[in-house]
């Protein structure tokens, strides 16, 4: 038995396991342990999922919706998919373009493993979601970061775009509102980086999964709705989780132009297979009765921008601590460059000390920030700041 163990693989060996889910999951074992944790780090809203969605999921369990479905989804969700993005952004969208897969975050990797082979360049704007690379590292192909600070709003610009391709690039990956800067796109600068990729033969992965998620009355926008030569270039991605509060039921979507939804389909086939049978007739319920499920994203709203503003406010009071207000998801991304820590030991003496979970920013690409999600009571928000500005205070002493 003391034969050393094979050696594992090269993906297995340099994954970098996702640092948010690792730091909720050291707040939480916290606050298991009977610790007093106000957490920032959770990435998903803190409201349960709207009940007709879970009825209408409960009976298509007991009604026995418990075997395979077809790999790309079953026929009414896609085709119900297909009537939102009509009727929201009047696209012409077949079902047969629609794919359904276990959680948003499988369907931006099969959009990757779909459009890269090994040794392509794929453009990550940084701050950025903690799993774009890992994905692409996985697919063989290589990261480009390109750093879009506050000092641009967290917003890529067409020049620093147009820097960073090279013949080799073939992806843009988009996230607009922000995952985890909030930061929001208005549709002229989407339009310019969008012709920029365009000029380039790029494909887009467009990462809407935070569209109903905005405030101030801004609009969304899509990349796919631009002209029919964006639309042939980019992949929507989106999903269930933060709009409806969904995380935990794992269904993702995707609509991309038929041959690449083709291409994805088959990848899923042999990969997953099909997303939970019976929780697609909750997702289905959620698109369907448009009145229930407009009043609980509207409920969830009022919430979130209350917390938003209440949040933005306060860090914003704390000397060496500048804060932008962002406009859509559910995150602030606070400055703490004026402090002189690296964000890491920042984030980890908060939570040892005061008990505060934040995750820090160089997780995402972006050292001198942190994320705070405000998916958390007004209490937590209020009692967590509080104990922020103690923290803060003691550092500049
Ligand atoms: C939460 C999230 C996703 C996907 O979430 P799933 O729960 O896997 O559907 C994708 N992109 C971003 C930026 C996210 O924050």
């Amino acid at each position: 038995m003391s034969q050393a163990p094979a050696s594992l693989s090269t993906w297995a060996r340099h994954i970098s396991p996702s640092p948010t889910l690792a730091v909720d999951a050291k707040a939480k074992a916290l606050a298991a342990a009977g610790e007093d944790v106000c957490g920032f780090a959770a990435g998903e809203p803190d409201f349960d999922t709207p009940v007709h969605i879970k009825e209408a999921c409960v009976a298509a369990l007991m009604a026995g919706r418990t075997k395979y479905a077809p790999t790309p989804g079953i026929e009414p969700l896609r085709a119900a998919i297909a009537e939102k993005y009509a009727a929201d952004h009047g696209m012409k969208v077949a079902p047969s373009q629609v794919i359904v897969s276990p959680g948003g975050k499988f369907s931006c990797y099969l959009a990757i493993l779909a459009t890269c082979s090994p040794g392509d360049e794929v453009i990550i704007p940084a701050p950025y979601w903690v799993s774009y690379p890992e994905m692409v590292k996985l697919a063989g192909a290589v990261p480009r970061f390109v750093l879009a600070d506050d000092t641009t709003g967290f917003r890529l610009t067409p020049a620093q775009l147009e820097a960073t391709i090279t013949p080799k690039t073939k992806l843009l990956i988009l996230n607009s509102p922000s995952n985890p800067t909030g930061a929001v796109y208005t549709r002229a600068e989407l339009e310019a980086l969008v012709a920029v990729a365009l000029r380039h033969n790029l494909f887009i992965l467009s990462d809407e999964i935070y569209e109903h998620l905005i405030y101030d009355g801004l609009a969304f926008s899509s990349p796919a709705t631009f002209s029919p030569e964006a639309e042939a270039r980019t992949i929507i991605v989106s999903g269930f989780s933060k709009t409806y509060a969904m995380t935990g039921w794992r269904l993702g979507t995707t609509v991309a132009p038929a041959p690449i939804a083709k291409a994805i389909a088959e990848l899923q086939s042999q990969i997953s297979s099909n997303a939970t049978t019976f929780a697609q007739f909750g997702a289905l319920a959620a698109l369907k009765e448009k009145g229930k499920t407009a009043a609980a994203l509207a409920q969830m709203l009022t919430a979130f921008d209350r917390r938003r503003k209440f949040l933005h406010t306060e860090l914003n009071k704390i000397p060496g601590i500048t804060c932008q207000l962002a406009q859509g998801a559910f995150y602030l991304f606070p400055n703490i460059s004026a402090f002189g820590l690296k964000s890491e030991e920042f984030c980890t003496r908060l939570l040892e000390q005061h008990k505060v979970a934040a995750v820090h920013g160089s997780a995402f690409g972006a050292e001198g920030y942190l994320r705070l999600s405000y998916a958390t009571s007004d209490e937590i928000i209020a009692k967590g700041v509080t104990r922020l500005a103690t923290f803060c205070a003691g550092l500049k002493s």
